[in-house]
This record gives C-alpha cells, sequence and structure tokens, in this order.
C-alpha cells in the first residue's frame, strides 16, 4: 500500500501473487465463483476490452454523437430499431419506464418523477414482481400487479392469464413491465399480442437472459418495445454498464432524459438517427436519468465485450467454462464428506453435495469458504440442501486449483 503521502509502495498481502491496485486501497480480492453479481462486482473484462477503454478514456467525444453511434451498434446485434448504453440494466428500466410516460414531451420530461396527470400505472404479472422493479417506481408510477400464482396452497395451478392483462389496462396504463426468465408466464409474444392491441408499450427486464446470444435479438423478435439487459453480467462489459434497445421513439426519448443536456438549443445538433430535433418543441432540462450517467470509457467497453459476446458461439463458450470447471474438479479430487460432481448440461457447473452428518451446514461451509484466505465466494442458492454451486464465468486462470485445495482443507 501507499503510505499517507503517496510515496513508498507496501504490498499488502492476497490471494493472487502478483501486487494489485486494490491493495492500494486496502481492499482484498475475492475468488468470484458465483458468478457475474452485482455484490461480488460483476465479472472480468477481457484484455481487449480493458484496451479499448484506456483508448477511450485518452480522448474527448461528444457524448450524444458516441451513443448515436452505439445506437446501430446495438440494432445490428438486437434487431432493434434503434438502442443506447445505460448505467446497467436497472437504468434501463427507469430510462424506459421514463420514456414510456412521457414520450417525446419536454414538459413531462421535466416533470418526473411527478406524474400527476400523466399516465402513471405500469402493469406486472404478480410472479414476476422483484427486487429491481424499484427501478421502474422509481420513474414515479405504481405498479399493478395482475393474476395470483398459488403455489403454496395446493390449490392452484395457474399464473397470470394474458386476458388478466387486459382487463387491467386503462387510460393511465404508461406500459406492461415482463420480466423474462425460462419461467415466466404467460409467454412474451401472449403479452405483447395484448400490448398492441391496446397501444401500451411493452418493456422487458431481460437483465440476466444472456447467454444464449440468440436472446439479444429474441424479444425484440417476439414483439417488446424496450429491452434492458444488463452489460456487467454475461456480456462481458464493464460492471456499472447496460443496453436499452427497442423503437426509435422510445430510445430517443430514454437518451434525452439521461443526456447531459446543458447547452443552448442553437448550440444543439444531435445525431439524427439518435434524436430527430425537429420533432422537439424543446431542450428537456436534465432529466430523471440524469444521475444514471454513462462515461464514454464505459459505452466503448460495452460495444467492444459485445461484439466478442456476440461473435463466441455457444459451443466455445461452454468448452470454456468447462474446462475450467473440470480443473476444479480434479484439484478438489474426492472429499471424504461430501460428493462432488461436474454438471456439464446448461452452464456447466462444479457441485459438492455435503454429506448428511458433516460438522458444518451448507451456509456454514459458504460462509466459511468466504471468510478464509483466499476468500472464495460460490453459490449460495442451493445452500439449505447441503448443495454449493461454482461457477467458471468469472474465475481467473489460476483459480481453479486454489478453490479445489481450498475445499479438500475444508471438507476432507
Ligand atoms: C441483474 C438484474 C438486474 C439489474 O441489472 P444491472 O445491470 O445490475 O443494473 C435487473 N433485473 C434482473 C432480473 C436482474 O437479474
Amino acid at each position: 500500500m501507499f503510505d499517507d503521502v503517496g510515496l513508498t509502495w507496501r504490498p499488502a498481502p492476497l490471494h493472487h501473487a502478483t501486487v494489485s491496485i486494490y491493495d492500494t486501497i486496502g481492499v482484498r480480492t475475492i475468488i468470484n465463483a458465483k458468478g457475474p453479481s452485482t455484490r461480488v462486482s460483476g465479472g472480468l473484462l477481457a484484455p481487449e476490452v480493458t484496451a479499448a477503454m484506456k483508448e477511450a478514456a485518452e480522448y474527448c467525444v461528444d457524448m450524444a454523437e458516441i451513443q448515436a453511434g452505439a445506437s446501430k451498434i446495438i440494432s445490428q446485434v438486437t434487431g432493434a430499431e434503434a438502442g443506447i448504453v445505460t448505467s446497467g440494466a436497472a437504468a434501463g428500466l427507469l430510462l424506459g419506464t421514463a420514456a414510456c410516460i412521457t414520450g417525446l414531451d419536454p414538459g413531462k420530461m421535466a416533470r418526473l418523477p411527478d406524474t400527476t396527470g400523466m399516465k402513471n400505472e405500469v402493469i406486472m404479472v404478480r410472479s414476476q414482481r422483484n427486487f429491481y422493479d424499484h427501478a421502474v417506481r422509481a420513474a414515479g408510477v405504481k405498479i399493478i400487479e395482475v393474476g395470483l400464482p398459488d403455489r403454496v396452497a395446493g390449490a392452484g395451478v395457474r399464473d397470470a392469464e394474458p386476458w388478466e392483462i387486459a382487463e387491467a389496462i386503462t387510460d393511465r396504463t404508461a406500459a406492461i413491465l415482463y420480466v423474462a426468465n425460462g419461467n415466466s408466464r404467460p409467454p412474451l409474444e401472449d403479452v405483447a399480442r395484448v400490448a398492441h392491441s391496446r397501444h401500451v408499450p411493452l418493456l422487458v427486464d431481460a437483465a440476466a437472459q444472456l447467454p444464449p446470444v440468440s436472446n439479444l435479438r429474441k424479444f425484440i423478435a417476439a414483439g417488446a418495445d424496450l429491452v434492458a439487459f444488463s452489460g456487467g453480467k454475461a456480456i462481458g462489459g464493464p460492471q456499472g454498464s447496460g443496453i436499452l434497445c427497442g423503437g426509435r421513439d422510445l430510445i430517443m426519448s430514454a437518451i434525452l432524459q439521461q443526456l447531459d443536456l446543458d447547452i443552448a438549443w442553437e448550440q444543439w445538433s444531435p445525431p439524427s438517427n439518435l434524436i430527430d430535433k425537429n420533432r422537439l418543441v424543446g431542450l428537456p432540462p436534465h432529466g430523471i436519468g440524469r444521475p444514471c450517467k454513462v462515461g464514454k470509457e464505459t459505452i466503448v467497453g460495452l460495444l467492444v465485450a459485445l461484439k466478442r459476446f456476440a461473435a463466441e458461439s455457444e459451443q466455445s463458450r461452454h468448452d470454456r467454462y468447462l474446462a475450467l470447471v473440470k480443473r476444479i474438479d480434479s484439484s478438489t479430487g474426492s472429499l471424504r464428506n461430501a460428493k462432488t460432481e461436474v454438471r456439464e448440461g446448461g452452464t456447466p457447473k462444479f457441485v459438492v453435495t455435503l454429506d448428511r452428518g458433516f460438522r458444518m451446514s451448507g451456509m456454514e461451509a459458504c460462509l466459511a469458504l468466504q471468510n478464509g484466505t483466499p476468500s472464495i465466494h460460490a453459490d449460495p442458492s442451493q445452500a439449505a440442501n447441503g448443495v454449493i454451486g461454482f461457477s467458471a464465468a468469472c474465475l481467473r486462470q489460476e483459480d481453479p486449483e486454489a478453490i479445489g485445495k481450498r475445499l479438500r482443507d475444508l471438507i476432507g
């Protein structure tokens, strides 16, 4: 670490052999076997991505122009009419909701999150409610829940149905929010049919729906008007990045509410592929998305990561992850107090199932891994069943052996 004056270099202990920038701020690095979750700092950037970000940082650009350039690339990759780089999928949900409320009216943009007199309801299937919908509510809308997913009483087998969504639509409806997941009901196509027959925009949260790469186009193709993806998850972009893509007018509204617009009307000449100035009665002041600022380095990093992500085949990604997972397996060997398994189907995973008699519960073992040296963050979602998962997506080359050694020490 640097001393107070910043002149003397004192390396601090950490799990990687080389001295890290994190030492200078007294932060330890962790082994991320959880996957690209926000709380464990997303994933790792490819050298090509960091090189592009470094180069981007060495020049200045006009932010509307760089977003217009991003829009062309995002529309090629997603099939959407337009797209912008956001500071994450959650920011995309906020901006997308704002766009659905205000359209191209700068007066309405200026008043958010006060939605008095505007369309201020977003319809959502109750089983899709989640922590991230706070970003939608932050635009000033109320969420109208529909459907009753009866899972516990044993009486119900249904989730929401399209007619229930249709019934909830009124002249206050700003949008329908759909959270995409393999299990989401009703099917997106059915919700899109309802939305379009009533001229209500459909906003899809697809933050974590990648890979497969084909999902970059899937939701737009199924009829979504706006789709939010996380850039810091599977795409491999900067942790604080995301994509919002969709219809031209909605994206124009979204970017107007994100950009810094502290500029005179006559001085302002935004690229027409992203912002058609002729359609605006005036320039809105800084919008509700202004706190979701995205830097030029982030935009460039996301775009390079997106191209790399879209270019890799599912087979190649699978093989790359499988090789890492197999290395965890072979360096772990057989454990006295647990069964181990390499799961090859879907995204490859290394799974440890603790024996019932073992002195630690699944959660206790996860905590011991987390609090040990090196600190290893595994997937605790099945810990209540004694099952600990290890994902390959965010591992450094040297991590599999370090995980194996630690598992042998801890579980025998
Ligand atoms: C991760 C996630 C988000 C938030 O994505 P960020 O890019 O971190 O803002 C939103 N919705 C869902 C379903 C997610 O999994």
